[in-house]
């Protein structure tokens, strides 16, 4: 792909990065100092979007490159966003929720003036939520003097937030993986498939796919790996989770469940089971040069941020393995986090049925086109993935003029 010199120093510098100290009266009456960052890699496409992450290795570099990454996924997904990103240094299960909300809200009031619902829109991430985007948002609300719903996204429905966003990010993925299957004239009740991670996102990725006949064969969280020839329930398998603090080998039974025949394994295993697909749902870097050529699996369906390296990339393909990457394959949170914008700036809310088929159209119509220049290049999907969102970054800055342009005149 051809473009003009200038295109790789633009993207290599963001636009802005803001550095914050964040004060916090703690509950024994001291007071602490935390670090906050926001970071506005690019809003040449439209406002940066991006997630708030509180997490104790939050840093300048971490949320810069995070920034960068979301350029490229709103690009791919063709919203009309940049890339963008915030954090602060904490780790966020020290404090109170007194404390929590304390700092959130002096983190919104020490970032305000550099975010708003046509610059720059932050949303959930790790270790933030709902109740979190909520206070930020009545505090920026407090401090502008006027109700602003569309300057952050992933808020509570009844203060906006849209119907649709709790399952977005695994609902995106399950389109591709439905639509795959539709196309590949694959049986879902023949397919098995394992989860890595049984949070927001490995949960609902479970009950999506097991809801159309898809065998859940092996789950896990940080704590537990459980392998089943006949299946779990992921239904009974989070009821689990939430009375005994991990994932267990189970299924429906009545009002509770039943402990179904399992072999305990540990995460490391999870990842070269002999699956149809497997979708890693937790951490970063966890399938690399090391394992990567006992991967089994048919199909990875990326719903975490960086599970496979960039060097087991090619190790996969030249196994055969297909990987449907993040920056398509988790871009339903994204999305949906777009579709609460425009509403929000409408003042119109959609019903839930209508936010699911807006989601599906995008997923599945990108999914195509990611698709075709994988095959008509013989390029992975990552790598086509990519190449669909630089070439729509390219387009962007074609239009204004670049050397090739202005070195004729
Ligand atoms: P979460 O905190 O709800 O769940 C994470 C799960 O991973 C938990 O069940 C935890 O026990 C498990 N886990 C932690 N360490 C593990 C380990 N070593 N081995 C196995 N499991 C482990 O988080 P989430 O929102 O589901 O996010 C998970 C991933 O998906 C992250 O990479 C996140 O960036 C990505 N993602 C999430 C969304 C979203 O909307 N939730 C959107 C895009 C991307």
């Amino acid at each position: 792909m051809e473009f003009a010199d200038e295109v790789p120093d633009i993207l290599r510098h963001p636009e802005a990065s803001l550095l914050v100290s964040v004060r916090v009266r703690m509950d024994d009456g001291s007071l602490k100092v935390f670090r906050g960052y926001r970071v506005r890699h690019s809003t040449l496409r439209g406002p940066a979007k991006g997630g708030i992450r509180f997490h104790p290795a939050v840093n300048l570099d971490e949320v810069t490159s995070l920034a960068f990454w979301m350029t490229f996924k709103c690009a791919v997904l063709d919203l009309p966003f940049g890339g963008g990103k915030g954090g602060v240094a904490v780790d966020p299960k020290s404090l109170s929720r007194m404390e929590l909300e304390r700092l959130s809200r002096g983190y919104m009031r020490a970032i305000a003036d550099f975010i708003g619902p046509e610059i720059d829109i932050p949303a959930p991430d790790v270790y933030t939520n709902p109740t979190i985007m909520a206070w930020m948002s009545r505090e920026y609300n407090r401090m502008k003097g006027h109700n602003t719903p569309s300057v952050i996204t992933g808020k509570p429905v009844p203060l906006g937030g849209s119907l649709g966003r709790d399952d977005a990010a695994a609902r995106g993925g399950y389109y591709i993986v439905q639509d795959l299957a539709e196309r590949r004239g694959l049986r879902p009740k023949e397919m098995t498939v394992a989860v890595q991670g049984f949070g927001n996102a490995g949960y609902h990725i479970a009950r999506l796919l097991h809801g159309e006949g898809f065998r859940i064969v092996a789950v896990s969280d940080s704590r537990r790996a459980f392998y089943s020839e006949d299946g779990f329930d992921p239904e009974a398998v989070m009821a689990h989770k939430d009375a005994e603090g991990a994932v267990g080998p189970v299924r429906r039974q009545g009002e509770g469940w039943d402990v179904v025949d399992h072999e305990e394994i540990t995460n490391e295993k999870l990842l070269e089971l002999d699956v149809d697909i497997l979708v890693p749902a937790a951490l970063e870097n966890v399938i690399t040069p090391e394992n990567a050529d006992r991967v089994r699996a048919r199909y990875i369906l990326e719903l975490a941020n960086g599970p496979v390296t960039s060097e087991a990339d090619p190790i996969l393909k030249s196994r055969g393995v297909t990987v449907f990457p993040d920056i398509l394959a988790n871009a339903g949170g994204v999305t949906v986090s777009y579709f609460e914008w425009v509403q929000n700036r409408t003042g119109l809310y959609w019903p839930l049925e209508e936010v699911h088929q807006r989601l599906r159209e995008r997923m599945v119509g990108e999914y195509h086109q990611v698709e075709a220049i994988a095959e008509g290049n013989d390029l992975d999907n990552r790598t086509a993935a990519y190449v669909l969102a630089l070439r729509r970054y390219v387009e962007a800055i074609k239009s204004l003029g670049t050397s090739d342009y202005f070195g004729r005149s």
